[in-house]
């Protein structure tokens, strides 16, 4: 098979068929510019509705070869063999391109799998062989490429021409181009700048020579609570670019084993005895391989910016002039509550959610407790398991009620996930006698009890959301018949 991309504008296609198969052919073609001409005795919904307004023409009827006359590619996209037969029959006598769909028999002409950004087309053939393996294929590409890779595409499109004015020689204007992606113009791109992109190449051609060495960048994302399939794609994008990575310990290792091979990972665990134990060692190290024009990824349990001090890592990024992006992550509330089967918020039980955190002393006494006692809403507290007594003193002395549901959630959404529910007025003792460790969140209000029904994952669901008396009431259905 020998690929080639096909400049269709103005082109008289010919698509033989009417149902869903030849639609999807369709649309596309039309949206290359083509002028399409559908033959079929009758035309599916889809086609109908472009059929009137005026997007393709449709010949009514059994396949004619006369239908082929001017035609410059046919598609044979009928369910019927003998149909497709006969058109890449007559279309080969006239020495015509036809595609049959899904015949690697009867076709001469193979339409690819591809990805699109901007401009840019990746076009995957299997040669017929494994057409599941050119999807795979392209799933790959879809997911490790960003999309504003396609934005600078459009960028050089239209500033083709000032580039080559500027850059007359073919080497220069590599080196030139070479720059963009990885440079600031590629950096404002992707953080959405588009204009800023623009100003800033605009700038680069003027000036005519290509970006100084190349410049360090730190991303700061999120790794979700330990799933590896909670990452986001953009951040699994993240780890397969970067040059170095440093992680906490409350990150996956399967997360992990999605970055880039040849990385150099750099745990900067809280563990006494490393220099890279304070926040200012984990400072340093950023702006150091920075400096060396790397690619930095921060990598942090959950969210980079609750309980995660991000914000005091770009802080001092941004003192420093470094640029730097963020991607988020799904935060331990969300994961634990989603694989404990707590809803956050309820109609019925709760109208709000806050996220605390009560581990140290200082951070007890800046909570204002007389609002998180409020009941109807629901609390979920980070780093808690070592403050449950005085958690527990204060809230019941602002009012919450002593039987105001719990659920104490360990290692959430991950394999060994445990969930122990009690309420408000046993959880210390609950979380002792229960030898809970770390990381373990809390969820504590109305909304906790829900779980005891609505579990699905990890070892406990079973027990726990054995089917329950609900206290509204089912109508019933009796079959009489009997
Ligand atoms: N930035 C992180 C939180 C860091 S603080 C985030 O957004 O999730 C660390 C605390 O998060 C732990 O003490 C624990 O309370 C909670 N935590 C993190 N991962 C968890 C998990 N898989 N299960 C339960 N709690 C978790």
């Amino acid at each position: 098979m020998y690929p080639v991309f096909l400049n269709l504008q103005g082109r008289p296609i010919l698509v033989v068929g009417g149902g869903e198969v030849a639609a999807r052919k369709v649309l596309p073609l039309i949206e290359c510019g083509a002028l399409v001409r559908v033959g079929a005795p009758e035309l599916n919904e889809a086609l109908q509705a472009l059929k009137a307004e005026g997007r393709i023409h449709h010949f009514e009827g059994e396949f004619q070869p006369h239908w082929l006359d001017e035609v410059f590619l046919a598609i044979a996209a009928t369910d019927d063999v003998e149909v497709n037969r006969a058109v890449a029959e007559e279309g080969a006598a006239r020495k015509l391109w036809v595609n049959v769909v899904d015949d690697t028999e009867l076709t001469r002409v193979q339409v690819p799998a591809i990805v699109r950004r901007g401009p840019l087309t990746v076009a995957i053939s299997s040669g017929g062989a494994a057409p599941v393996l050119a999807r795979q294929l392209r799933e790959k590409i879809e997911q490790s490429v960003d999309e504003s890779f396609g934005r600078l595409a459009e960028l050089l499109r239209v500033h083709r021409g000032s580039i080559r004015a500027r850059f007359p020689h073919v080497p220069s204007r590599r080196k030139f181009m070479e720059t963009l992606w990885p440079g600031e113009v590629g950096e404002l791109l992707r953080a959405s700048r588009v204009d800023a992109a623009r100003a800033r190449l605009i700038e680069l051609i003027e000036a005519g020579e290509p970006e100084g060495s190349r410049r360090g960048f730190v991303s700061l994302v999120g790794a979700g609570p330990g799933d590896p399939g909670l990452l986001t794609l953009k951040g699994q994008r993240r780890l397969q670019e970067a040059d170095v990575i440093l992680h906490d310990r409350l990150v996956s290792r399967e997360v992990l084993e999605l970055a880039r091979r040849d990385a150099q990972f750099i745990e900067v665990a809280k563990e006494a005895g490393t220099h890279h134990t304070t926040q200012e060692g984990i400072h340093a190290l950023l702006l150091e391989h920075a400096r060396q024009g790397k690619r930095v990824v921060r990598l942090k349990g959950g969210d980079p910016f609750i309980f995660g001090r991000g914000g005091e890592e770009l802080e001092y990024l941004r003192a420093h002039g470094i640029a730097y992006e963020v991607v988020p992550g799904i935060t331990a509330a969300l994961a634990c509550a989603a694989h404990a089967g707590i809803p956050l918020t309820h109609r019925d039980h709760a109208q709000s959610v806050r996220f605390v955190t009560a581990h140290c002393r200082n951070s007890i006494d800046a909570l204002d407790w007389r609002a998180l006692a409020q009941e109807k809403q629901t609390l979920a507290v980070y780093m808690g398991v070592s403050g449950l007594d005085t958690l527990r003193e204060r809230l019941l002395a602002h009012g919450r009620a002593a039987n105001t549901p719990a659920a104490l959630i360990e290692n959430g959404s991950r394999a060994e996930q445990r969930v122990i529910h009690c309420d408000l007025a046993s959880l210390p003792e609950t979380a002792k006698r229960e030898a809970v460790t770390s990381p373990a969140l809390l969820i504590l209000g109305e909304v906790a009890a829900l779980g005891r029904s609505l579990a699905w994952f990890g070892k406990d669901a079973a027990a726990l959301a054995a089917p329950q008396p609900i206290n509204t009431l089912v109508p019933l259905q009796i079959d009489m018949r009997a």
